[in-house]
């Protein structure tokens, strides 16, 4: 599927805090290259996993660490093992890992299928350890460490998936002390008792502990692996703040439950190609009146013969559902190896054995089909389906269940929802059910099938409130916060609305001087700058702090464009990072010098980036700004050779420091908002305690000008602030935190912009 427009716009600047790049890895790959008859071919593998982090990368740029198991991966890289993303719109770097059969037989088939996937899905009886698993795991996790270590820089933020590397966070931690590490688990964490009987499971704590933070899907697993990390190692932890401590080192453990494309999904479940997919396959099929369905790997965590059983049971206690009633199971062969054929056979068996027993000259009880779906052939399936029966046995969290909800647009359908998959502690209107308890669930599939359509409705209606609420994109916007904010955490940066109360009593009795950037502060960072404008919220809280304190607004963009842009009369703005404030404030220079010297230097980046398409420069009088949020990043270096004989033609003589996704040029003489600050706290808020709140790097100035005596809040991290909120959504919450806490006398504006402000 092509990459959707919402997704862009939905991360729009979220990414852009990660600190020097981000690099993903995983054991498998986003694409892979195949040998065809007709050259190499670049395949797409499916699953959750691959299209969300692929979309990340989309959006961030970077680097995916991977296994190259594609028989043409060798051919499809370059001598360095890398490939620029996908083809038709390269955006990130490609880097595979080189495994050899040994290391595929005794990590991947080995170690993690045998071992790991039934020991964290609470499987006991089909764990499998042999001796050289372990050397081939601890080899992986090395040779993905090495290829790690050789891409980004020593500032890039490294975000490593699931089971199969659980060694490499330590080892990069012990080649890299200071970096940015971060996990985030996609199956279950089983209780302690189970996980701390296996073997191994110190060594596979204490390689994962080298991470900063790490992600589960619910809080459940994320308080199993802390209890594990306790039992096993004796770690401390702290349920409270989720934290566990080892070895003077402090790991965040967060849940981050992932979830689906709720618009994809909800819009290709009306659109008319998918209404005449569903006749051709009612016809095809013979569908009767009712149709159950249900979609997943071959996999026997995935309760598929626990279901078929059920089915069987169901359809010999309830005659009138036969003929009128038919259940669709999909299952994808994903993985080799005994265990999996077995059960295939099984599977196989089962099924043929139903139909035969109940079904009919034109009636089969069970449709079967292990043909893998795009995502346009789901939505057909799920919008056919009367009920889905998602019963897993265990399951990190189970897409499926979520697309099912996302696709059911016309509130008809019921979700049969295994209670120990991650998606039950979020679904509330499923019917949750033991699989293994038969009974039951026979009697829940009863209670589905002749649910009032009330009910239903109510039913689905708040489970795809839940959906449509938390998305994939919300999921990955969360988890690129908090790996922004870790490097701030690192220092003891605290989390400003957690710690309302202390910053109320510093305010106490003093005044508050409020100093705010605009965009990524007050106004959610957009791909086109001329777009950005202040939330309502934020406007109501601006305005109920206004005329009792201070409040001044030190933006990037010009004076004209940042008070236009705001909005509200009796507040002092200042444009161009601070140098324009009500009028020319920088320092010594000349006016006329620093302009002529700005002009000729925008003719010259002018030219110098005449061939890297999506380099907007902006001359803002002042000073001058040049966005690269919209180039390629294939062709970011091309960018930075372009830039950099300019910046060294230019050194000395003009200012250039790099923002998100910008560059900022300034006259030597020109001040910064640290200055500016400064200048305020002297002529409108002496005596008043500073609060200045910023996302940007030029704001960094304004954080240390006031380290010792004000209050300084990132937002969305920065290692100069003494606290963070987590987003711009956070911002109007803190605002009215402080509008409750602060208290205001009657505050007008006396200098600076009076008069322009009351033209406004
Ligand atoms: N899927 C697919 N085609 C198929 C079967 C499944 O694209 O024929 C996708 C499905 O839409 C879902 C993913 O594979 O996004 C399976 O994710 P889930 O969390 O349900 O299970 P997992 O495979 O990760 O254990």
């Amino acid at each position: 599927m092509d990459f959707p427009f919402c997704a862009g716009s939905q991360l729009s600047g979220r990414g852009d805090k990660v600190r020097g790049g981000l690099i993903v890895a995983s054991n498998r790959e986003p694409y892979s290259h195949r040998k065809t008859g007709r050259g190499l071919k670049l395949e797409i593998p499916t699953g959750g996993l691959v299209s969300a982090l692929d979309m990340v990368l989309r959006v961030t740029g970077g680097t995916w660490v991977a296994w190259g198991s594609g028989n043409g991966d060798r051919e499809g890289t370059d001598a360095d093992s890398r490939v620029w993303v996908p083809p038709l719109n390269p955006s990130y770097r490609l880097r595979r890992v080189w495994l050899s059969p040994e290391s595929v037989k005794n990590h991947y088939h080995g170690f993690c299928n045998l071992f790991l996937w039934p020991l964290f899905h609470g499987e006991p009886d089909r764990i499998l350890y042999r001796k050289p698993f372990w050397g081939h795991y601890e080899r992986v996790n090395r040779a993905f460490v090495d290829a790690i270590l050789a891409e980004g820089n020593e500032d890039s933020t490294i975000w490593i998936h699931d089971y199969h590397l659980c060694l490499a966070p330590s080892m990069v931690r012990a080649a890299s002390p200071e970096r940015t590490i971060a996990h985030f688990w996609h199956v279950p964490w089983p209780d302690w008792e189970l996980f701390c009987a296996a073997p191994q499971s110190e060594a596979l704590l204490t390689g994962l502990l080298g991470n900063d933070l790490i992600g589960f899907q619910i809080p459940l697993y994320a308080c199993n692996f802390m209890a594990s990390a306790a039992a096993c190692l004796g770690a401390a932890i702290d349920y409270k703040a989720m934290t566990v401590t080892w070895q003077g080192r402090i790991t965040q453990v967060r849940s981050f439950p992932i979830s689906t494309d709720f618009h994809s999904f909800d819009s290709l479940a009306t659109a008319s190609a998918t209404e005449i997919r569903v006749r051709r396959l009612r016809s095809k099929h013979r569908l009767p009146k009712l149709v159950g369905l249900a979609v997943d790997r071959l996999d026997y965590t995935k309760g598929i013969i626990e279901r078929l059983q059920v089915l069987e049971r169901f359809f010999h206690s309830n005659h009138s559902f036969r003929g009128t009633f038919t259940f669709i199971q999909i299952a994808v062969m994903t993985r080799n190896g005994a265990p999996y054929r077995a059960y295939r056979q099984e599977v196989e068996a089962l099924v043929e054995r139903i139909n035969a027993r109940f079904g009919t000259a034109d009636w089969r009880p069970i449709v079967y089909s292990t043909t893998q779906l795009d995502q346009e052939e789901l939505a057909a399936y799920y919008r056919l389906a009367d009920i889905a029966v998602i019963t897993p046995l265990c399951d990190g969290m189970n897409l499926v269940a979520k697309e099912y909800v996302a696709a059911k647009t016309d509130g008809e359908g019921v979700l049969i929802l295994g209670r120990r998959a991650g998606a039950a502690a979020e679904l509330d209107g499923a019917l949750l059910v033991d699989p293994t308890d038969r009974d039951a669930f026979v009697a829940t599939l009863r209670r589905a099938l002749t649910m009032s359509r009330v009910e239903k409705r109510e039913r689905m209606a708040q489970m795809r409130q839940q959906v449509r609420q938390h998305t994939i994109y919300g999921w990955v916007g969360n988890i690129l916060d908090e790996l922004a904010l870790i490097p701030q955490m690192k220092g003891g940066g605290r989390d400003a609305l957690q710690h309302g109360e202390e910053i109320a009593a510093r305010l106490a009795g003093r005044g508050l001087l409020l100093c705010l950037d605009f965009d990524g502060t007050l106004a959610p960072i957009v791909e086109c700058p001329e777009r950005a404008e202040m939330p309502d919220d934020v406007r109501a809280q601006l305005i109920a702090l206004q005329g009792r304190h201070p409040i001044a607004i030190l933006s990037g963009r010009s004076l004209a464009d940042v008070r236009a842009r705001t909005g509200l009369p009796g507040l002092i703005y200042g444009g161009n990072h601070g140098a324009e404030m009500g009028g020319y404030t920088a320092g010594t220079g000349s006016l006329a010098d620093d302009r002529l010297l700005l002009e000729e230097f925008l003719v010259d980046a002018e030219r110098a980036f005449a061939q890297v398409p999506g380099v907007l420069i902006e001359d803002k009088g002042v000073t001058a700004s040049i966005h690269f949020r919209r180039v390629a990043p294939a062709q970011r270096e091309t960018f930075l050779v372009a830039f950099q004989p300019l910046a060294r033609q230019y050194a000395g003589r003009l200012r250039i420091t790099e923002g998100r996704k910008v560059i900022e040029i300034f006259p030597q003489t020109a001040g910064d908002k640290g200055a500016a600050l400064q200048q305020l706290m002297a002529e409108v808020g002496s005596g008043m305690v500073p609060v200045y709140l910023g996302d940007d790097i030029s704001d960094e100035d304004a954080f240390r000008a006031i380290r010792k005596c004000g209050i300084s809040v990132s937002v969305g991290g920065s290692p100069a602030a003494e606290f963070y909120l987590r987003n711009q959504g956070e911002v109007a919450r803190f605002l009215s935190l402080l509008a409750h806490s602060a208290n205001g006398r009657n505050f007008q504006v006396t200098g600076h912009d009076t008069k322009e402000a009351e033209s406004i």
